[in-house]
């Protein structure tokens, strides 16, 4: 079972909700549980587990194809033959380069070539950690590479790492509606949307809500802050039927704890609460037992 948790814009408090989420199902239902750092630009779930210890890391790659001008005829049969638009080529200047951002090492290019002018070189895309928390299967991170931008080949690789013998995943997704959050999602048995009541949550949340209805994967709502700003995000949820999973109210101590990285320390009564009827509905919902 694949539970992704995600939000339209950072700050939400999306890596609480996912932390809890791990460390609550593991309480409440003894089950091997996995939580996936998918926000690979800013990975910080680990900042919340002090006592964690690295179990392995591991630098990962990415093959992307080179063209060598001096075998190169300009043909463009690779540039046409690229569904992602990585490859230019300019018979006029002698000019063929591959823009390894777009590129999905696909190997398309390298079958089209019939003069071995392409060959692949493999890029760094980042880091991978193992983490055991103490809690289920642990933890696993994706680091990307500063100054790269290929997160979503990295998010790729980084789901291919779950455990096989987790029965739930949660992977924490990056914050926005962008590639990187389609790769995250895109597998997930359902999805949690963690927004709060202000004008540009709801804004997000919309665009959110967009993208999953397009990508028919099933989804409810966390409105974290509850208390804060107004009741449009409660009126958006109810005139489209959309499932209203929780409330996490705002709390200023458990808000301090969250800047100080202590938030599983001490969880007040009434959160620990609601987690327990999250995950409950949960349950049903997924048939999580
Ligand atoms: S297919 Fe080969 S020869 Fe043709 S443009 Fe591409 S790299 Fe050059
Ligand atoms: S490997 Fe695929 S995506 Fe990358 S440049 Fe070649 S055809 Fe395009």
């Amino acid at each position: 079972m694949k539970i992704a948790v995600a939000s339209g814009k950072g700050g939400t408090g999306k890596t609480t909700v996912s932390i809890n989420l791990y460390f609550f199902i593991e309480k409440f239902f003894n089950k091997a549980v996995q939580l996936v750092d998918c926000d690979v630009e800013e990975p910080n779930d680990a900042l919340f587990f002090p006592g964690a210890e690295t179990k392995r890391e591991k630098e990962v790659f990415l093959s992307v194809p080179e063209i060598n001008p001096g075998k190169c005829t300009f043909c463009k049969k690779c540039s046409n033959w690229c569904e992602f638009n990585a490859i230019s080529i300019v018979k006029a200047l002698k000019f063929a380069g591959v823009n390894a951002d777009l590129c999905h090492s696909c190997g398309a290019c390298l079958e089209a070539c019939n003069f071995g002018a392409i060959s692949e070189q493999n890029q760094t895309l980042g880091q991978i950690k193992y983490l055991d928390t103490g809690i289920g299967l642990g933890l696993t991170e994706g680091r990307l590479k500063v100054g790269s931008s290929m997160q979503t080949s990295l998010i790729k690789k980084v789901k291919k790492e779950t455990n096989p013998n987790s029965e739930i995943v949660i992977f924490d997704a990056p914050p926005g509606t962008s590639c990187p959050v389609v790769e995250t999602v895109a597998d997930a048995d359902y999805v949690i949307l963690v927004t709060e009541p202000t004008p540009f949550g709801l804004h997000d949340l919309k665009i959110t809500v967009e993208l999953l209805l397009d990508l028919q994967i099933p989804f409810g709502v966390i409105i974290n802050k509850a208390g804060l700003g107004n009741r449009n995000v409660y009126e958006f949820l109810v005139h489209y039927n959309i499932d209203i999973l929780a409330e996490i109210p705002f709390d200023k101590s458990y808000a301090g704890k969250y800047a100080s990285g202590d938030i599983l320390e001490n969880i007040p009564d009434e959160i620990e609460e609601i987690y327990k009827e999250l995950i409950q509905k949960l349950e049903l919902k997924l048939a999580l037992r």
